[in-house]
């Protein structure tokens, strides 16, 4: 039986009804207010959360596209804009914008090379950027929105960036080289001075990627944990994203790009003076700018101050350092690489670490599967200060499950390493859609058993007569979210 397709209801529905409607819609979200949920939400506590909530409201309705008819929003994202660039090393000359987050800001750097290198380099052909394979998946999204060809360079065994190998991949048409501080999936940060020397060298263009790392290392390298260089003290590097809506604890939509000086910001933006409804001009990408995303990021940087953001994260140093002795003193499981602040990988040489995201997600943990080598993701945030022993408890308790797991594996290794792309959308009710998918097209039908748990998923996928259709599957898993009786 299809599911009726809602239509507007005919009368209004009593608010309270409304949001009970919304509350039963939302029993099987993640919990995050348990902190179980490693990645997605950044929970400052109720006191915080609670107050970026009233900055919020307060300009719920205001409207930044046009920041002349609000003085209140253009001073609140100037400010947010020259905090950030101070924390970040910037000197007064760094301007930027606001975003509403950290793929916007980092489209935005993206367009703006583009254009700086079409008018001052004058490449020939399609320009490339040089990145290292960990980098975030918003810089090929950039390039295939504006016609730029990503060239990936592979990453050294410490998962950190490769320089020299980054330098042999520059070709006459490079604009751009990109390093992470940190890369999301291992948490380490790339060798950015020599990133950013190699561009100086040869007049690239160098944006640093500091999306989750801006809010979080400058207080990490404060505190006294190293930190390598990897921000605008560097001469090489032109600019820089970061995100206020994850370390900075502030409401989602909230990000800042930053530029080196206002030459280069000059190549983002977009104007277009022939519109009968007038002159139009915009920053970024986005139209509406809602006016609560920036005052909340505003008001929460004025909250917190600096003392407030070193106090966060030296909790959230001191939870990821116990995770981390948890961890080492399980056999058949490892953190990944050296990781510099609190974002690390799970990985295991032994065990199906798949297997064992499986019994973290029935204990009632939502954690993300990597691959290239298959890992498990911990995002550690104020959220989850204090729970690192419930942790390292149920991790004990999966590795052991997925221990005696072991032997019953029909899943290979090059099975999973051949899941690719799939692997990042997973866990959630993508990954339900992508089953459904690759059981269709196996011929498994839709009312057949399909396995509630995802690392049986990889086997068939694995299994796939032609496994170029993966990307095709993952596109059609997008689509089946979107569909109401799924
Ligand atoms: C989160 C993240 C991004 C993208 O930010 P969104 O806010 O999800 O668009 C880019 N780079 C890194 C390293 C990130 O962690």
């Amino acid at each position: 039986m299809p599911v009726p397709r809602p239509v507007l209801p005919p009368e209004g529905r009593a608010a309270e009804a409304v949001l009970e409607a919304m509350d039963a819609a939302s029993t099987e979200d993640a919990r995050w207010r348990e902190g179980r949920t490693m990645s997605l939400v950044f929970d400052p506590g109720d006191e915080i959360a609670g107050f970026v909530k009233r900055a919020y409201t307060r300009f719920f309705s205001e409207n930044a596209l046009n920041p002349s008819a609000f003085p209140s929003l253009r001073r609140f994202e100037n400010e947010v804009v020259a905090m950030t660039a101070h924390l970040l090393g910037g000197g007064p000359a760094v301007v930027g914008n606001m975003t509403s987050g950290g793929s916007e800001s980092i489209l935005m750097a993206v367009k703006a090379a583009r254009d700086w290198a079409a008018a001052e380099r004058r490449v020939g052909g399609t320009p490339q950027i040089v990145l290292p394979r960990s980098a975030h998946p918003a810089f090929p999204k950039a390039c295939a929105y504006f016609g730029l060809e990503p060239v990936f360079v592979p990453v050294r065994s410490d998962f950190r960036a490769d320089p020299r190998a980054m330098r042999k991949a520059i070709s006459r048409r490079t604009i751009m080289v990109v390093g992470s501080a940190p890369a999301y999936p291992q948490g380490v940060v790339d060798p950015i001075e020599e990133i950013a020397e190699l561009a100086q060298r040869r007049e690239l263009w160098c944006h640093v990627d500091a999306c989750v790392g801006g809010f979080m290392l400058p207080f990490v390298r404060g505190l006294g944990h190293p930190v390598p260089p990897f921000d605008f003290d560097l001469p090489g590097v032109i600019s820089i994203s970061a995100d206020l809506h994850k370390y900075g604890y502030a409401a989602k939509g909230a990000s800042v790009v930053l530029y080196r000086d206002a030459r280069y910001r000059r190549y983002q933006y977009f104007a277009f003076t022939d519109w009968p409804g007038g002159i139009y001009a915009s920053p970024t990408m986005t139209g509406t700018r809602p006016g609560g995303a920036i005052a909340a990021a505003w008001a929460v940087m004025h909250y917190l101050g600096y003392r407030g953001y070193e106090q966060i994260a030296a909790e959230v140093m001191e939870t990821t350092a116990q995770i981390r002795r948890g961890v080492e003193a399980i056999a058949d499981i490892e953190v990944l690489g050296d990781p510099h602040m609190s974002v690390l990988a799970l990985g295991s040489d032994r065990l199906d670490v798949y297997a064992v995201g499986d019994e973290l997600s029935a204990r009632g943990w939502h954690i993300d599967r990597q691959q290239d080598p298959a890992s498990l993701h911990l995002t550690v945030q104020r959220g989850h200060v204090g729970r690192a022993d419930e942790l390292l408890a149920d991790l004990r308790a999966a590795v052991a499950a997925a221990r005696r797991d072991h032997g019953r594996r029909w899943l290979e290794r090059s099975a999973v390493d051949l899941a690719r792309a799939a692997l990042r959308v997973l866990p959630s009710r993508v990954g339900r859609a992508l089953t459904l998918g690759v059981a269709a097209r196996m011929g498994i039908g839709e009312g057949g058993s399909l396995p509630e748990r995802s690392a049986p998923m990889y086997g068939m996928m694995a299994r796939l007569p032609n496994r170029g259709d993966l990307k095709e599957l993952v596109l059609d898993a997008l689509d089946r979210m979107t569909r109401l009786d799924d």
